[in-house]
């Protein structure tokens, strides 16, 4: 019997929420495991972004998926040299030569992370400043803004990620696969990410089910335009 096999004769189905060590049976529940990395609170109640996002989904996808990529990263990094750089740092590293493992997970962690932050109870309306100075110089106005990133939200095939990116003072917007960020060496159009709009169905699917663009509609609701104004200062 392997020791894989092991424990599921001793834990039953629960086996699989359990992460190992190299050696022997020091393991730990995935959500407790000791990396580097850890799960940042969410910066308001589940709830908060009602009725734009239901409080369900918000638990989910926080405590559950975010955490699945804080506790993979970790193991995918440990006993590496990433164990010892910043998350930053991670994302900016990786190009075609570096594992799923990092590449999903690291972007992961990054994503969700900035994906909180940029969003808020009492929040939507329009970017103010600098950055509403920005958009309208390059996109004429806010709606015109709005069209081509929902155009970019709701184009992305499968699972991946609608973005404002600035490079420099240019802004752009972009989209990308899976948990791929502007950031990453292999980015496609690289530059520091303004925005973002999570698109994976496990972003949406509870409360809008297939209509993706429905949740892209309400999603301007929640945009903390002071937030991501900080973003591109
Ligand atoms: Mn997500």
């Amino acid at each position: 019997m392997n020791r894989s096999e092991f424990m599921k004769l001793a834990f039953g189905a629960s086996a699989a929420l359990f992460s190992t060590r190299s050696f022997g049976f020091n393991f730990r529940p995935a959500s407790s495991y000791d990396g580097p990395f850890t799960l940042p609170p969410l910066p308001y109640a589940y709830g908060a972004l009602e009725p734009s996002i239901d409080k369900m989904t918000m638990e989910i996808h926080h405590d559950k998926h975010h955490q699945g990529y804080v506790s993979n990263l970790n193991k995918a990094i440990d006993g590496t040299p990433m164990a010892k750089m910043s998350l930053d740092d991670i994302v900016m590293s990786v190009d075609n030569k570096t594992s799923m493992a990092v590449r999903n997970n690291a972007g992961g962690h990054w994503n969700h992370s900035f994906f909180w932050k940029i969003m808020g109870p009492n929040a939507g309306g329009v970017p103010t400043g600098a950055l509403a100075t920005a958009i309208n110089k390059k996109y004429g106005s806010f709606d015109n803004f709005k069209e081509e990133f929902t155009k970019a939200a709701t184009t992305r095939f499968g699972s991946g990620w609608a973005w404002l990116i600035k490079d420099g003072n240019s802004l752009d917007i972009i989209s990308t696969p899976n948990q791929d960020n502007p950031m990453m060496a292999l980015a496609e159009k690289k530059g520091t990410p303004i925005m973002g709009l999570d698109v994976w169905e496990h972003a949406y699917y509870l409360k809008y089910q297939n209509k993706r663009a429905d949740y892209v509609k309400a999603a301007w609701d929640v945009f903390d335009w002071n937030n991501i104004g900080k973003n591109f200062s």
